[in-house]
């Protein structure tokens, strides 16, 4: 949304982590030198002032604070300005009064998003946000960096963009049914919360293994600040010194440099090979790989657990290939599954996630759009017109704050008048001291072909593509140590190459 005021911005460097994600947002107001440091404008012009709001929202470290403008309280207030004061809710008030209520199951990014869009969209109604954590919303992120290395507080987690809401935050509280035709949420304890619109953003859970122990201590999961708080007491026990990772994408990768970090033995067990394969691809896994092994950590690939015996102070397991490994710990990062559990019965379609239209209204389970009921972030499975008609789901931040606005704007609009939900997709990690941005869905990728740099020097940029009547569509682009040069490959994605023609003899 433009803005008609210029807006003061500030980095605190001691959080900044140089990730670029507002680089990749806001271009023409933070930029990353060749040395790595983070350069920005201090007064941004009006012109560039919602970009640089974007970028306030998608920083994962919450290192950059904005002042002036128009924020989600109106004009005046700063996007992270003083908290209007909240009306208590009585279940049921607002409908009785005449005034329209929304409500967001699920206390999260994406619910949070949507939350501040509708403001900023001049919703005045009621809104209710019901979360079934203690907390107010945070960034997961770190959790599996800076948070389990000891460097960002719980406090420091939070995002502090909730602030000027006037929400009603019903914290600790789990929403366990939908009512679709009777527009009510059920609550833990029996309550009912009726609502003229619905945000579904329950986000998703760890995977467990059936296999593994189900109430050691030793095996952990990491999708929560509570599960990364038990996480972080594991490592910086005095005896643990090694612990197992099971499973090879970004959060067990990430968990794996960070227990390297603290001097650990690490161990990858994963089960397809290369590293980050289903993610990445083979060839750029593999560079993940060498980052990996040259760190210390002992990658096993092609390989599972097969037992599993807790003999007290250790944690014996056996591998399929026959090896046996002795650890402190084990931490699952096997992907995730939707939380949808709440939606059983409910009629919507919640096969793999909430099913959406483009516009990102919800759909049920015989096809048809629900007005009054949208959905996003991790829990959300729509066709990205950009790409295709598959319904998927992203699980990125940037996306839950882009598809959580999307949402709002969608729900405030209707079906019949809400745009097309077609964003190209982005996210970032960290190896071992390698910053990776990425563009796209890789997987999607047929074809890789590295555009800038060398695979060899692990500094590169990968464009993603795959066949289509049209000529070779872009899908994904994926750059290591190489932030501003991905900038040009984002933008083809969805686009078709034109096709390489024969050179005609003469
Ligand atoms: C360890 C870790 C590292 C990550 N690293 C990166 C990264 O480097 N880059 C990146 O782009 N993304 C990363 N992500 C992903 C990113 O954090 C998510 O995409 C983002 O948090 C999704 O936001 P969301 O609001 O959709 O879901 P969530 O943040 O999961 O929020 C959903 C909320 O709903 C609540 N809820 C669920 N069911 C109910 C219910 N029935 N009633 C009430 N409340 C309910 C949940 O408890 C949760 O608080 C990481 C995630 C994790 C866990
Ligand atoms: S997005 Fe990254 S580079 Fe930008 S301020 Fe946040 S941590 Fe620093």
């Amino acid at each position: 949304m433009p803005e008609d005021e210029p807006v003061r911005i500030s980095v605190d460097n001691n959080r900044c982590h140089i990730y670029g994600i507002c680089q990749q947002e806001a271009p023409e107001v933070f930029r990353i030198s060749e040395g790595g440091s983070l350069h920005y404008t201090r007064s941004v012009p009006a012109e560039f002032a919602a970009q640089a709001r974007q970028a306030v929202r998608c920083c994962p470290m919450q290192a950059v604070s904005i002042r002036g403008g128009a924020g989600p309280g109106g004009a005046g207030g700063s996007g992270i300005g003083e908290r209007r004061p909240a009306r208590p809710l009585r279940s049921g008030a607002a409908a009785r009064a005449g005034r329209r209520r929304i409500a967001v199951a699920g206390g999260g990014l994406a619910g949070l998003s949507a939350a501040t869009r509708l403001r900023e969209r001049g919703f005045d109604g009621e809104l209710v946000i019901v979360g079934e954590e203690p907390y107010l919303p945070y960034s997961r992120p770190p959790l599996s960096k800076q948070y389990l290395a000891g460097e960002l507080a719980e406090e420091q987690l939070l995002f502090r963009a909730d602030e000027g809401l006037d929400a009603h935050w019903l914290l600790d509280t789990r929403v366990t049914g939908l009512d679709v035709h009777g527009s009510a949420l059920e609550l833990r304890g029996g309550e009912r919360l009726p609502f003229d619109g619905l945000v579904i953003a329950t986000g998703v859970d760890a995977k467990r293994l059936p296999e593994a122990p189900l109430f050691s201590d030793r095996v952990r999961t990491i999708r929560t600040l509570r599960d990364a708080a038990a996480v972080q007491r594991a490592m910086h026990t005095a005896r643990a010194h090694h612990v197992v990772i099971l499973g090879g994408g970004f959060i067990g990768c990430e968990l794996a440099c960070t227990a390297r970090d603290h001097g650990m033995d690490v161990t990858l067990v994963v089960h397809s090979a290369p590293l980050l394969r289903r993610v990445l691809g083979g060839q750029v896994g593999a560079v993940v790989g060498a980052i990996q092994r040259r760190a210390g950590v002992d990658v096993r690939l092609g390989t599972e657990i097969t037992d599993w015996q807790d003999h007290g102070d250790t944690l014996r397991l056996r591998l399929s290939d026959g090896q046996r490994l002795d650890c402190d710990f084990v931490v699952l990062g096997l992907g995730s599954s939707p939380r949808t559990e709440w939606l059983r019965g409910s009629g919507l379609d919640v096969g793999d996630g909430v099913l959406c239209g483009p516009t990102c209204h919800a759909v049920d389970e015989w096809g048809r759009t629900m007005p009054h009921i949208v959905a996003a972030g991790d829990v959300a499975r729509w066709p990205n017109p950009r790409f295709d008609a598959r319904p998927r789901r992203v699980e990125h931040l940037i996306h839950a704050v882009e598809m959580g606005q999307h949402a709002a704007d969608a729900l405030l609009r209707g079906p019949a008048r809400a745009a097309r939900f077609a964003p190209v997709p982005r996210f970032w990690s960290e190896q071992h001291g390698t910053r990776i941005q990425a563009a796209g869905i890789p997987a999607l990728g047929k074809d890789v072909e590295v555009v800038e740099g060398t695979l060899r020097s692990e500094r590169f940029v990968a464009r993603y593509t795959r066949p289509t009547p049209y000529g070779p569509q872009v899908v994904a682009a994926v750059a290591f140590d190489m932030p501003l040069e991905l900038l040009p490959y984002r933008d083809q994605i969805g686009h078709s190459l034109p096709r390489r023609t024969p050179r005609r003899r003469r």
